[in-house]
């Protein structure tokens, strides 16, 4: 019954071929770096060693397919979806390549015949970590579906030297450093030099008179950066496609710089060299929120403009030149996605490569445009919604702020005016260009005006987009506004991360439920037998035995596997409220202070997150959670019934581990503010019971489990509104609830800082003189009242057992395959190349 649709060419490949495959890179491709005498031993040096060689032995496998897939593609001419996102969130490929290569099972069988278990050299591997947040992992998980359904498709992106930081703590303080991915290299990139773009950039633009009489814009560019792209393969599961990930790195253009060698001036040849790499160096860590300076600004036209240059030239290369005449074709074989706005220059570098470089009309390059592109919308949060300085974009893009401007205009004046004649109120609201003392350019603006379709990532987001956020723009093009609801691939948060779970379902479903996951429904009659919920909850707590030990090792906390697994890990941002999460937890412990003998399940919180290096608040918690961490478990009178864990460095591989282990999922954010979330659809599929707002998916994660399988409570969207209008005053809760009171001014106290009181009282302030932006006090007492009724429910086993069954038994609405179909069928109009 298991695997019975495996097709994988790869599938072939012998553990005594992979075996003679590793052993050939340990000798050659390695040089003698490697081992000596010690060749089987399980030293440091050995291990990394031969994670590189068989990382090296698969992707010799991968390239070929790679190869068969590119000839594949141009064979069958098919439209190709081009991705354009400045994150992916990859994590490590090593596992994952394997499982989707149904080559797991003989690799496994060849290193344990050369002394080595591959689970243990799967953690060898730094994590691709070019990502922030729910975005970038949004990405990569779209590139896994997108090769897995067999489409042609290139994720662009920038190939940072240094992805998201490492975080660790010191006295309970986040402490950043950089990361590393590709100190010495990483095994999975392939350098295609015969690709690399030239990209213009600062300069002023010149009216040239044409031989006609009639004037063009002629851009004289200051300065020339060079981007060369680096390829990571994409392996579909158990598919024949292996599409790429295309990273550009920035280097000086040496040609360029010549002039400046020539007359002598060598040091200052070598300081724009540094300057240019300075473009791919860092990711910025702010996740939600707007970075705002020109080299963030030039990060993003830099590898919109290398991507775009891209797109055409490999359209060229399998269609023929691109001219006017040609255009309908360009636009029935490629199509681009924004994921967000980050990317929104592109539209303008198309526009001026069109105008400029191959003589398209106006009229025709804004309907080429208007045809390839579409955008992704990510957030409501007004302090994520991008706007650049006009000053900025005039300095490094002028050329681009001419056609900006001559877009802007065609749409107030024809568009806009059409529909609400000599409004200039509505024209303002409108408007690319926000009036003001500093002039910003609306970058979201100009993606929805461009753009054939613009999608919200879960059902009640898309709602809030054309009702709130763009109601205006809902009323000229009412079919432009829609919805995609997020996903998750089932192959890295199922099949690869839970091996023990995994096993178990392929032995009850009759089908491969890692392609096509609604197929784990015909569990749900086994959710109530006794001997499968056996069988589950067994697994379930041996992975919770497994992240005990990695606890452990981690923070030096023991941590009882009989307790609950209460876990928050996402990015720490108010508005998804871990501080929430503490204020409850002060609240227990106060309760278990007052009486140690109150019958609760013991309960273990377990959190994950990074807080952007600048958002002081954010930094705040985390200080807080780990000083209440630090004297909750020390405190013995509790009988270890309470327990607060805050795992260092959350990233993909650290979820991996967390999420096969955890009982309970929190996803309480403020409802209206969390687009999608797709660590609550990961969490429910591995068999954890949400508690949650009705927020983002988790109102679809209800409707799938029904109300019975999650924890629902707090304000919704309409009360939240309601309460705004209303006037929200926090001091309310504050002076009427003793408990929110108490666990508050204990914040004032020296009690969780020895010595230090006033440490925590940002906490409290933020609260009542900030205002409770996020409505925390407000939600305290439903969100207590869910946890209640959720330790309750699990002190009763079967209930429990069924909840976890059918939550996993559910959730095939959230296969991010579905995600990539219902943008194939609305947005892209793609067909499989195969
Ligand atoms: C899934 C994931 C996220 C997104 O989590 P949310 O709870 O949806 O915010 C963030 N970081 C990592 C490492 C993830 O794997």
């Amino acid at each position: 019954m298991i695997n019975k649709n495996i097709k994988s060419s790869a599938a072939i490949i012998s553990a005594t071929d992979l075996k003679k495959r590793i052993q050939h890179h340990l000798n050659s491709t390695l040089g003698d770096r490697v081992i000596c005498e010690d060749a089987y031993k399980n030293t440091p040096q050995n291990k990394q060693a031969y994670w590189q060689a068989t990382s090296l032995a698969l992707n010799e496998i991968i390239i070929d397919k790679l190869q068969a897939s590119k000839v594949q593609q141009a064979k069958s001419a098919t439209k190709s979806i081009n991705y354009l996102s400045l994150e992916y969130l990859m994590g490590r490929l090593l596992s994952n390549n394997l499982h989707n290569l149904n080559l797991y099972k003989s690799t496994e069988k060849a290193l344990k015949s050369l002394g080595f278990d591959l689970a243990d050299l799967c953690e060898e591997g730094a994590d691709l970590a070019l990502g922030n947040g729910g975005l970038g992992r949004l990405a990569a998980c779209f590139l896994d579906s997108l090769a897995t359904l067999d489409y042609n498709a290139m994720g662009y992106g920038i190939h940072y030297q240094h992805g998201l930081f490492k975080q660790s703590f010191k006295d309970g303080h986040q402490i950043e450093q950089p990361d590393m991915w590709r100190e010495f290299g990483s095994p999975w990139e392939i350098c295609r030099p015969e690709a690399t773009q030239l990209i213009p950039v600062y300069g002023y633009v010149e009216q040239q008179a044409q031989t006609d009489g009639s004037l063009t814009s002629v851009w004289r560019a200051g300065k020339m950066l060079k981007g060369v792209p680096w390829d990571i393969p994409i392996v579909g599961y158990n598919s024949s496609t292996v599409n790429a990930l295309r990273l550009w790195e920035c280097r000086a253009d040496s040609a360029f710089d010549w002039d400046t060698l020539n007359q002598g001036d060598y040091l200052q040849a070598h300081h724009d060299q540094v300057n240019a790499e300075t473009v791919s160096k860092v990711l910025y860590p702010n996740d939600e929120h707007d970075a705002g300076n020109e080299l963030r600004f030039i990060q993003q036209y830099f590898f919109c403009a290398c991507s775009i240059k891209d797109i055409i030239s490999r359209y060229q290369l399998q269609f023929g030149p691109l001219t006017q005449a040609t255009s309908r074709n360009f636009a029935d074989k490629v199509a681009i996605q924004l994921n967000d706005t980050h990317p929104t220059i592109a539209i303008l570098e198309l526009m001026r490569v069109l105008l400029d470089e191959y003589d398209f009309s106006w009229q025709n390059a804004w309907q080429l445009a208007g045809k390839v592109f579409s955008y992704t919308n990510h957030t409501l949060l007004p302090e994520a919604l991008e706007k650049w300085s006009v000053s900025l974009f005039e300095h490094v893009l002028p050329r681009h702020l001419t056609i900006l401007y001559r877009i802007n205009e065609a749409f107030l004046n024809d568009e806009v005016n059409a529909m609400w004649p000599n409004n200039e109120a509505m024209r303002a609201r409108l408007s690319i260009i926000e009036e003001g003392e500093q002039r910003k350019v609306r970058m979201a603006h100009l993606c929805v005006i461009t753009s054939h379709k613009v999608n919200g990532v879960a059902q009640i987001h898309s709602d809030l987009v054309k009702k709130d956020l763009f109601p205006e723009f809902n009323q000229l093009w009412p079919e432009k506004l829609t919805n995609v609801t997020n996903g998750i691939t089932p192959r890295r948060w199922l099949k690869s991360c839970n091996p023990l779970l995994s096993e178990l379902l392929s032995k009850h479903v009759d089908d491969d439920w890692a392609k096509n996951l609604n197929s784990l429904s015909s569990l749900s009659p086994l959710a109530d037998n006794a001997s499968f919920q056996k069988k589950f909850m067994a697994i379930k707590h041996q992975n919770k035995v497994a992240l005990t030990t990695e606890i452990k090792t981690l923070t030096g906390i023991d941590v009882s596997p009989e307790a609950i697994f209460d876990v928050q890990i996402k990015r720490l941002h108010e508005y998804k409220r871990q501080h929430l999460n503490l204020l409850h937890i002060l609240a227990l412990y106060r309760r278990l202070l007052a009486d140690p003998d109150l019958p609760m399940q013991p309960r273990v919180f377990i959190f994950g997150a990074k807080a952007a290096p600048g958002y002081q608040l954010a930094k705040e918690i985390i200080y807080a959670t780990n000083k209440i961490a630090e004297k909750i478990n020390n405190d013995t009178r509790i009988q270890d019934k309470l327990k607060v864990v805050f795992l260092p460095n959350y990233r993909v591989s650290l979820a991996e581990k967390i999420i096969p282990a955890a009982d309970v999922s929190e996803q309480i954010s403020t409802a209206g503010k969390e687009a999608s979330g797709t660590g609550n659809m990961k969490l429910a599929l591995n068999g954890a019971v949400t508690i949650g707002t009705l927020d983002g998916a988790n109102i679809e994660i209800a409707e799938e489990v029904g109300d019975d399988n999650i924890f629902i409570f707090g304000l919704t969207v309409d009360e939240v509104k309601a309460l705004d209008i209303k006037g929200y005053n926090p001091y309310h809760f504050y002076e009427t609830n003793n408990e929110i009171k108490a666990c508050l001014d204990w914040l004032d106290t020296d009690y969780f800082t020895p010595g230090r009181a006033g440490e925590l009282s940002s906490i409290k302030q933020s609260f009542l003189e900030g205002g409770d932006p996020y409505k925390v006090l407000a939600d305290f007492e439903s969100y207590s009242d869910a946890q209640q009724a959720l330790g309750v429910a699990y002190q009763d086993k079967k209930r429990w057992a069924k909840m976890a069954i059918l939550n996993t038994a559910l959730m095939g609405k959230f296969n991010s395959d579905r995600s990539i179909e219902d943008y194939v069928k609305n947005i892209w109009f793609l067909t499989p190349s195969v």
